[in-house]
């Protein structure tokens, strides 16, 4: 879709990503989402293309790029499977830019070339059994000892874990002051005292895979600490804004792939002697639908060009990512109606995105955090 913000280089930017798309994802969504998993080696496709080392400087391997590049491609890899985009994005706009800002020179020079060539993918461990929402109520602790750390907690619902080569955990270093006391560690995957569950089953998202990671006596040590002792995870909240734009972009794509789906069962299906398009009520809810997701578009890439102008974009990365995702929500389930039981049948793409949309409003910060987020801009 042609936009003011986008210049030409964008646009064939996108051309590639479509048609990788269209070639290597869209053909094995379903099969991926009824498997639970997708080849590993789709990172070194990413990796071939480029696009793990989006925002990642050129001193670690990485090729720069804009957060309105990174939001083009989440939206491209979205409207293919909802499912890829995820791990895509925690390993880049989570995994990878906590190192990026956070992380010493030594550090991304230790652990960003080999996360952009695509040999190693990471998760992002925050969530916990207790912790969600409130994010004070972390309880994985970090306790300092000796030249190091010694973690003991557990962590759940971790993307990408099963095959993580490496973890960015939240643990508290300092637990008796709440979030102030948060910090961030990268962690090998391999080091002992690491237990990684089996894959967790879900509701969508099917082909990417999440589990739970217990942390017994697992000792890492100074060099693992990712910025500031105290305040890293406050830090990482200011700085990590890439994903929330990653979530309403992967909330337009899906959206824009249901969209699709049902203007075409709708062009096709022929009820009481025409074709669903020519009723006025299927005509205005795809044109609701577009409109929607077209605000949702426009909002999620002027967040994007005011993070890429070095302007303050905290609301409206709250913004975006909300109005986005619940748009995204609405517009599955006005597709999957459209397309009545057809689109309810296992073998439809449209019930895949039905089952995907939801968690795009819960994860990411939930659509109330956003909400929190948004008032406190308001200064209520
Ligand atoms: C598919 C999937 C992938 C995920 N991947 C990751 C990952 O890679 N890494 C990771 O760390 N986590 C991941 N998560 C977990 C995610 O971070 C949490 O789901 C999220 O933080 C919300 O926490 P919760 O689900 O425990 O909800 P809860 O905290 O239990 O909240 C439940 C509901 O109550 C609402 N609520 C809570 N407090 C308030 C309040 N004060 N006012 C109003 N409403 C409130 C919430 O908004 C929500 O709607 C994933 C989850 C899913 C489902």
């Amino acid at each position: 879709m042609n936009n003011l913000l986008l210049e030409s280089e964008h646009n064939q930017f996108v051309e590639s990503a479509r048609r990788f798309v269209d070639a290597e994802i869209i053909p094995n969504a379903t099969e991926w989402d009824i498997a639970e998993s997708y080849p590993r080696e789709l990172f070194d496709k990413f990796a071939e293309l480029g696009w793990l080392g989006i925002g990642v400087p050129e001193a670690y391997g990485g090729c720069g790029g804009s957060s309105i590049l990174y939001a083009l491609l989440c939206a491209e890899l979205a409207r293919g499977s909802a499912a890829i985009a995820l791990g895509f994005y925690v390993h880049t706009a989570l995994a990878n830019s906590a190192l990026v800002h956070l992380g010493s020179e030594a550090q991304c020079k230790r652990w960003l070339p080999a996360a952009v060539d695509g040999s190693k993918v990471g998760c992002w461990a925050y969530a916990e059994p207790n912790a969600g929402a409130d994010v004070s109520s972390v309880t994985t602790k970090a306790t300092p000892d000796g030249d190091g750390y010694v973690l003991n907690g557990t962590k759940i619902y971790i993307t990408n874990s099963p095959f993580a080569d490496y973890m960015i955990v939240v643990a508290a270093t300092r637990p008796e002051q709440g979030m102030k006391g948060l910090s961030v560690f990268v962690v090998d995957a391999d080091t002992p005292g690491i237990t990684v569950s089996k894959p967790l089953q879900k509701l969508g998202m099917g082909a990417s895979e999440m589990a739970e990671i217990v942390f017994t006596d697992c000792r890492v040590s100074k060099e693992n600490l990712l910025g500031p002792e105290q305040g890293g995870f406050t830090r990482a909240l200011k700085v990590l804004t890439l994903g929330r734009i990653a979530s309403a972009a992967l909330g337009v794509g899906l959206g824009r792939a249901a969209l699709q789906e049902a203007k075409h069962y709708c062009s096709e299906r022929v009820q009481f002697g025409v074709p669903l398009v020519k009723n006025q009520f299927v005509r205005f809810t795809l044109a609701d639908m577009a409109t929607r997701l077209e605000a949702a578009w426009q909002l999620t890439l002027h967040t994007a060009a005011l993070a890429d102008a070095g302007q303050a974009h905290d609301q409206q990365a709250s913004m975006a990512k909300l109005f986005a995702t619940e748009t995204c929500t609405w517009a599955c389930e006005r597709a999957l109606h459209l397309c009545g039981a057809q689109g309810y049948m296992k073998v439809s793409a449209v019930q895949r995105f039905y089952r995907d949309c939801k968690v795009l409003e819960i994860g990411e910060g939930t659509s109330e955090i956003q909400r929190e987020t948004i008032a406190r801009h308001l200064g209520v």
